[in-house]
């Protein structure tokens, strides 16, 4: 059955959610919480997507996200404590007091700590010239955090909560309108001079957005830049695959389903409205709404006919890209291979110039420094990864591509000697994957860690909310409003089970 063609059919659930990153499984519970009829189909054998886990030898490796923002205890921005929370569910963390050790050229060697004043200390000590500007600047990212943070954080495409919101906190309401079309280097360069600082600055956007501070919008930088500080990173038990287990749990206890290895093949249309998918099984399920956890480019392209994309999709698409993937080293290490007050998340960068470039920024993170669980005893997990693109691992022979595997994770053991002196020789373990690795296990078009504006764009405006150009199907995800990251993919899912509750009458 094609894509577009007619179908017979009685609705099976009342919400299907393709997909259980935690964008999805965000959505999937709200939805449940609230008694809606759910069905989540993940194509892989457990939840999580990105935020997922493997086991090897004793280790137990976070996929991908192991910075983990949104356990705070207060406000409402700490949206995987009540999203876990709507369902029951929840997950002792252990606090993180560093978010990064950035090791930058120049010799410039920065923790940003948890504690706000500490941290502008340390940069102060290093520009004093600048303090002023340093204080101006993180003092604009807690304005933009804190009219976040005094509001639930819903649907902005549903004009009920829009003006609730509004009349509940008009200032707060204002000041995001500001903030929305701005970037974070046009606010940076409002009150710093400094280059070397505004280059740190771009580091400190590059890091979590991989785009320079003056694509990244002004919105996300508030949400980091404070709230490592207010609601702080914290690392979850049991590893980062723990959030989508407890979720999953909770969506089953709340009365949804979910199916692994149900790799949907097609979202069925009927008079262009969604109303179903077809698994690769040839198996198929209705539903009132559909939901796709996956990538715009995968939903629009591969879900759906490319040729019936919506003018909206399209548009969009020339307004963003697809980011690069990634070449990640999972590693095992003897715990003497890391000196005394190591700490858990390290950015290195040797050459400005090189920050965007493949390969050039080095992201670490060891999470058994706080949780040490995850690997034998006396042993590490170093989990680390650089930008990589597809298009560099394509058209190799299996054994090139081996060869060029071992060739790049020796080359990035290497550069990292100069944080971890002896890395090389205290390996016990070492898994290699490429963008390659991350479209075939993810699921993910060319392995793509999620879009980024192709030009310098409005700040947030751009960004697409739940709603699609197709009646009844929604996306979640990181390609949804707010982008990339554990917490803003959680913000996605609220916001995408608030819309699609309103429009079921729930
Ligand atoms: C290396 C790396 C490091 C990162 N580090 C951090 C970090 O430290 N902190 C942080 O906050 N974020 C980090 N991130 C980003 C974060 O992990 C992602 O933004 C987030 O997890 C994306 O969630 P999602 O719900 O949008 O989708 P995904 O995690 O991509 O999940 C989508 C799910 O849908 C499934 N799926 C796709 N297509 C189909 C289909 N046709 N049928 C059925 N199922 C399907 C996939 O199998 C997957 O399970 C990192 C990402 C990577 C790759």
């Amino acid at each position: 059955m094609s894509a577009t063609a007619e179908v017979s059919r009685t609705e099976d659930y009342d919400v299907i959610v393709i997909g259980s990153g935690i964008g999805g499984l965000v959505t999937a519970t709200q939805l449940a919480a609230k008694k809606a009829k759910v069905l989540v189909l993940e194509s892989y054998l457990i939840p999580g997507g990105s935020a997922g886990y493997f086991e090897r030898e004793g280790y137990r490796f976070d996929v991908g996200a192991s910075m983990i923002f949104g356990f705070g205890e207060k406000g409402t921005t700490n949206l995987l404590t009540r999203a876990l929370d709507a369902v029951g569910m929840s997950i002792e963390t252990m606090v993180d007091p560093v978010q990064i050790h950035y090791h930058l050229p120049d010799g410039l060697e920065l923790k940003v700590h948890r504690d706000y004043e500490k941290f502008l200390q340390e940069l102060i000590a290093i520009f004093p010239h600048e303090e002023k500007g340093i204080r101006r600047f993180y003092g604009e990212c807690w304005n933009i955090f804190n009219c976040l943070n005094s509001m639930e954080l819903l649907s902005l495409e549903e004009i009920g909560y829009l003006m609730r919101v509004f009349f509940q906190h008009p200032l707060s309401c204002l000041g995001l309108v500001k903030y929305l079309p701005q970037n974070t280097g046009d606010i940076a360069r409002r009150h710093i001079k400094d280059p070397k600082l505004l280059k740190f600055i771009d580091m400190e956007c590059y890091c979590w957005s991989v785009m320079p501070a003056s694509h990244t919008p002004a919105i996300n930088a508030g949400m980091v830049f404070s709230d490592r500080h207010y609601g702080g990173i914290n690392y979850p038990k049991g590893g980062v695959g723990q959030i989508a287990q407890k979720l999953a749990t909770g969506l089953e206890k709340s009365g949804g389903e979910i199916q692994y290895k149900a790799r949907v093949k097609e979202i069925l249309l009927e008079n262009g409205k969604a109303v179903g998918v077809k698994l690769v099984n040839g198996k198929e399920y209705y539903a009132k709404r559909i939901v796709s956890n996956a990538t715009r480019w995968d939903t629009f392209e591969k879900l759906l006919s490319p040729d019936k994309m919506p003018a909206k999709e399209k548009r969009w698409q020339k307004r963003y890209q697809k980011s690069p993937s990634f070449l990640s080293l999972h590693l095992g290490v003897k715990a003497e291979v890391l000196p005394i007050g190591t700490e858990c998340h390290h950015i290195l960068l040797e050459e400005w110039n090189n920050m965007e470039n493949p390969e050039g920024t080095i992201f670490v993170s060891i999470p058994t420094l706080l949780d040490p669980d995850l690997a034998p005893a006396g042993h590490h997990i170093i989990h680390t990864f650089t930008p990589s693109w597809i298009e560099d691992w394509q058209g190799l022979s299996p054994q090139a591509y081996q060869e060029k595997k071992e060739a790049a994770a020796e080359h990035l053991i290497h550069r990292l000697e100069t944080i971890f002196p002896g890395l090389s020789a205290g390996l016990d373990y070492q898994e290699v994957g490429t963008p390659r690795t991350h479209r075939r296990f993810l699921g993910r078009e060319d392995g793509t860690y999620g879009p980024i504006p192709s030009r310098k764009l409005a700040g947030l405006l751009g960004m697409p909310f739940n709603r699609t150009g197709i009646p009844q199907l929604y996306c979640v995800g990181d390609s949804t409003f707010p982008g990339q990251g554990l917490n803003a993919v959680a913000f996605s899912g609220f916001a995408c089970g608030h819309r699609v509750a309103v429009d079921l009458g729930l």
